[in-house]
């Protein structure tokens, strides 16, 4: 339990469910940020940026890497840099770069989103092969596939290592890419009991938050092969995200990969434990398998009451949440969220559930 700042206005003992963006740095992040060793990263002379992107990449098992503002510019520069303007290329109708990335890919890429369904959470070979067009005069040229993992919309749910592998070997052999977006791809190898490796060296280019489950305050990671990351840190200039003495950030960062990783389980392990509670709620329905990482999306359309006025009963008992429709609701576990916590939430929902 924490206490939090909504407007401005600190709220004693809220459990926030909101999103694993609330993580506060934790002491260590702030003790090494104080002290980082900084430069002019744009000159390529921060070493607390470059001590960043050399752990990153090599978490990944990629060539190379390069520290970015957001998961949102890391998902930008990647189809930027895969792609050029007029191109086609394949994602999830429910992802989130077609859906919550303010259409950066059409207004900055002069790109085309050719989309599949993924409210599965994944997207198979089959679809890749059956959005492909062939090669025609009428056509645009298709370059990119991105899949996202863990799958946020879907409920965090997660594609393994024989699904990417799958995928990627269907798009490398018609001569595409295939972009990860990973904000939380620590959180699909931990639920899989994998090695990030596993899931990221399948793809050409991928992008994990260090500012969601991992805590750090700012920054998100986008990796490569050099040559692909040489091209991604053009784009970045372009989009405005050439930073200075940014090592000050990337400090966090670092404590986010070297420390923050294992514990994911923990938020995993509350997460179920709260979809359990949950599940014996009436009218309330933890929807099909979504807890295999942090992100709940729960179903009270059984209690008769819309999502709206279900999010602001729970206020009032001290939690929140996001609406996620108009009978759902989307609950994220992290680091602030205790077991105590986990039973103030489930007593809330009963109590709301109960009117
Ligand atoms: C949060 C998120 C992003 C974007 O990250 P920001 O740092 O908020 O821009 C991208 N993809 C997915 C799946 C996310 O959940």
């Amino acid at each position: 339990m924490r206490d939090y700042y909504i407007n401005g206005r600190q709220v004693v003992g809220m459990v926030d469910l909101r999103s694993d963006t609330f993580t506060q740095p934790t002491a260590r992040m702030r003790e090494v940020m104080a002290n980082a060793p900084v430069g002019d990263d744009v000159f390529g002379e921060d070493p607390t940026v470059n001590r960043l992107e050399e752990l990153a990449a090599r978490k990944v098992g990629k060539e190379a890497a390069l520290f970015v503002v957001s998961g949102t510019m890391g998902n930008l520069i990647a189809t930027l840099s895969h792609t050029r303007p007029g191109d086609e290329v394949i994602l999830g109708a429910h992802s989130h770069i077609y859906g919550y990335e303010v259409g950066g890919l059409a207004r900055i890429g002069g790109l085309m989103p050719r989309l599949v369904d993924d409210a599965a959470g994944t997207i198979r070979p089959e679809q890749v092969l059956a959005a492909l067009r062939d090669d025609n005069i009428h056509y645009p040229p298709t370059s990119l596939v991105c899949i996202e993992n863990s799958h946020n919309m879907s409920g965090g749910r997660v594609t393994d290592v024989a699904g990417i592998q799958a995928l990627a070997a269907v798009v490398h052999e018609r001569g595409l890419r295939l972009h990860m977006d990973g904000a939380r791809v620590f959180n699909a190898a931990v639920a899989l009991g994998v090695e990030v490796t596993e899931l990221t060296q399948p793809v050409d280019s991928v992008m994990f938050c260090l500012s969601k489950g991992l805590s750090a305050p700012v920054g998100s990671i986008l990796a490569g092969d050099g040559e692909f990351v040489a091209r991604a840190r053009k784009f970045r200039k372009i989009v405005g995200g050439g930073m200075r003495q940014a090592g000050v950030i990337a400090a966090a960062g670092v404590i986010a990969l070297e420390e923050m990783v294992n514990r994911l389980k923990e938020d995993h392990a509350r997460a179920q434990r709260l979809a359990e509670g949950l599940s014996h709620i009436p009218g309330v329905q933890v929807m099909d398998s979504n807890y295999q990482t942090n992100i709940l999306l729960i179903d009270i359309k059984g209690t008769g009451l819309t999502a709206g006025q279900f999010v602001t009963e729970l206020n009032e008992l001290g939690v929140r949440v996001l609406t996620r429709s108009e009978t759902a609701l989307r609950a994220v576990v992290h680091r602030h969220i205790d077991d105590e916590d986990v039973d103030q939430v489930i007593a809330a929902f009963e109590k709301v559930a109960a009117v």
